[in-house]
């Protein structure tokens, strides 16, 4: 996975590349689905969710550029992959999760797997998490039609934020680097994440999603 999917790929960052090769992509998938953890594509975490494509992960976590004691926030756990990967960079990692069973399953799973100082909240994400604001880096990996102004607010100085923007099925990446009250701002990848539903989100989904 890390030689053929992220290296070749383009991911370069060596601690990105050393987190996502020490972290067990099969244990943050259900059962059933461990065979192909390590293929190169997103997979039905349970709850109409999924996981993450590993490439995608590590394009998020590369443009986060993490730092060791950076306190990062997740928008999104699902089964809790990503919050394990930023903490095998040593971050301090909040992550937010707003479906309650995906949010135990992911604290439990966490903390059997030796991650138990990522702390998962169960809410909106969309709200952020003042508490222990602000952060170095945000990620939210569900697709949002804005960015909403609860994460902008609570980003440090200099902070970055990662998050796909768009339609309810298919998003661009953007990098956003907080410049005192300005913003840059680069596209990064052409995506497609679950929605992002909550406040500052998108409404409650009407229909199930369906896997390919
Ligand atoms: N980061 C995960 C993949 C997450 S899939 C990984 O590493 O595998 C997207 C997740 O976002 C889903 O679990 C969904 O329930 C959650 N989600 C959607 N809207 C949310 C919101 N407003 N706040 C928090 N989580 C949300």
């Amino acid at each position: 996975m890390v030689e053929g999917q992220l290296r070749a790929r383009g991911i370069r960052d060596r601690r990105v590349l050393e987190a996502m090769a020490t972290v067990p992509r099969h244990e943050f998938v259900p059962i059933d689905q461990a065979a192909a953890a390590y293929e190169d594509r997103a997979l039905p975490i349970g709850e109409w969710e999924t996981i993450s494509q590993p490439f995608i992960v590590a394009l998020m976590t590369e443009a986060a550029a993490v730092n060791p004691g950076d306190r990062v926030l997740e928008i999104g756990t699902g089964l809790g992959y990503q919050s394990a990967v930023l903490a095998a960079l040593d971050a301090r990692v909040y992550t937010v999760e707003r479906n309650a069973s995906l949010a135990e399953e992911a604290r439990r799973k966490l903390a059997r797997l030796g991650y138990g100082s990522v702390e998962v909240i169960t809410g909106d994400g969309t709200e952020g998490y003042a508490v222990a604001a602000p952060y170095e880096a945000i990620l939210v990996t569900a697709g949002s039609p804005r960015v909403p102004q609860a994460l902008i607010d609570q980003l440090a100085g200099g902070g970055r934020l990662v998050i796909p923007i768009g339609g309810r099925e298919m998003q661009q990446l953007h990098l956003f680097v907080r410049r005192g009250e300005d913003f840059s701002d680069k596209t990064l990848e052409a995506v497609q994440f679950v929605p992002l539903v909550g406040k500052q989100g998108w409404p409650q989904a009407r229909w199930p999603r369906f896997f390919g």
